[in-house]
């Protein structure tokens, strides 16, 4: 069977693997001219196996004001167009607590496949990009957002994963570095299950694995998919921007935040937000005797990553449409806060990217069949795409080996 792929991030490139290893033959057209550019090049580098809620909570209808008047520093609404406000309508809808609880139990089942999964293809192939697995810390100044996360880090234990609860003291014992410049924490949750490592590396070293392992598995650079050929309910091929044309048995859709431009000429169209997040990554000998581990700091909503020779900041949630742009007063503003942390990193020095995360209302992904007969979509991966990867791809590969 062959299979046309289009999009080369980690969730491509994941596929292509899954696909391969069942037997599939695999060509993978991507736009730009290197795998892992978008999203995957910009992430955060957590692979947080145990923090995987949803955006739509409970919660969120209190935030609703604040949102709307541009009040809250972390998320900014920059329009409030239709292709907004379609989105989170249906955010709304899956905010509940009884659908932000099965959303939940949705993304942790995949996490924590993934976790194994990747374990195992990093072995197998001696994947080299920096994973390590010090745990994560989340740390709260404020007492209800701790105590929300504590009765998650409760309903864990049915999945045998103990985390540790700890005081203000544990914290700063354990990171005294960070903690020193926040005034009173109320809690911090250690989970020793998460791991780190760098996406973009991982998804170049297993492309490279897999061009030189797999003589059926083609990847094409500068390969822009502009529109895709059907004959009533089958796809038949796709054509790019340079003219080519591309025939498959079956055709597999993993444009993360882009999808829909795919989608949009065939009548499809699926809730997929493309938000905005910016990442900074600041050079620094030893991250470790800044860090121990990947902090989440929940009042800022700022992550920080100890990489091999630096620390990486991320977060923010802009939505603004497809806007890539880096902003220098948001840049300014994450190094503001990360510079009362640290203040002697060398900021000057940061890289600083940007990424569209694809988000779903539910924040859990599409790995399924279109309606139509041969095309598939692993994509909407949102917050947590590098996290859930490798169970995702192994899932579209069963899908679409398994239907005829
Ligand atoms: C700031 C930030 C921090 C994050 N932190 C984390 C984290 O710590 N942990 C985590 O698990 N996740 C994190 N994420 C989320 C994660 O990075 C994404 O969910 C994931 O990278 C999505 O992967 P993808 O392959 O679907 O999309 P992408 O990486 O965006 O790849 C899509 C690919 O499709 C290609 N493409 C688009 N249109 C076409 C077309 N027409 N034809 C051919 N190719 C096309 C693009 O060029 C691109 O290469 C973060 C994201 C951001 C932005």
């Amino acid at each position: 069977m062959k299979v046309i792929i289009f999009g080369g991030g980690v969730i491509g490139v994941i596929s292509a693997y899954y696909l391969l290893k069942k037997g599939a033959s695999v060509t993978l057209l991507e736009s730009s001219s290197d795998v892992a550019t978008k999203a995957s090049g910009s992430n955060a580098a957590q692979l947080s196996y145990t923090y995987i809620n949803p955006i739509g909570n409970p919660d969120i209808f209190r935030l609703i004001p604040k949102l709307i008047l541009g009040k809250n520093e972390n998320f900014k609404i920059k329009r409030f167009d239709p292709m907004f406000l379609a989105w989170a309508s249906k955010l709304l809808m899956q905010s509940t607590k009884s659908q932000f609880e099965r959303n939940r139990q949705t993304l942790l089942a995949l996490s924590l496949r993934s976790q194994s999964l990747l374990v195992e293809m990093a072995k197998e192939m001696n994947l080299n990009f920096g994973y390590k697995k010090p745990g994560k810390l989340h740390i709260f100044e404020k007492r209800r957002s701790f105590h929300q996360l504590k009765d998650f880090s409760d309903q864990l234990k049915e999945y045998s994963i103990y985390q540790k609860i700890m005081n203000e003291k544990e914290c700063r014992d354990f990171s005294p570095r960070f903690c020193k410049t926040i005034q009173s924490i109320a809690g911090g949750i250690f989970s020793d299950v998460d791991a780190i490592g760098e996406c973009h590396q991982f998804t170049k070293q297993l492309l490279i694995n897999l061009e030189n392992n797999f003589s059926n598995f083609r990847i094409v650079f500068d390969a822009h998919v502009k529109k895709i050929v059907r004959e009533k309910r089958v796809i038949e091929a796709v054509e790019t921007t340079d003219g080519k044309t591309y025939q498959g048995d079956k055709f597999l859709i993993t444009a993360g935040a882009y999808t829909n431009k795919i989608l949009r000429p065939i009548n499809l169209s699926l809730p997929i937000y493309p938000i905005k997040g910016y990442s900074v990554t600041v050079p620094a000998e030893k991250p470790n005797d800044y860090i121990p581990c990947s902090i989440t700091d929940h009042s800022a909503k700022m992550v920080y990553v100890p990489l091999e020779k630096s620390i990486r900041i991320s977060g923010l949630f802009r939505f603004n449409k497809f806007d890539e742009g880096l902003t220098i007063k948001t840049v300014e503003y994450i190094k503001k806060l990360a510079r009362q942390r640290f203040p002697d990193l060398a900021f000057n020095k940061a890289t600083v990217k940007t990424g569209l995360r694809p988000t779903t209302p539910s924040c859990v992904p599409y790995i399924q069949r279109m309606k139509y007969e041969n095309l598939y979509i692993n994509a909407g991966h949102g917050m947590l795409g590098w996290t859930l990867a490798h169970a995702s791809g192994e899932r579209i590969a069963e899908t679409i080996l398994h239907q005829p």
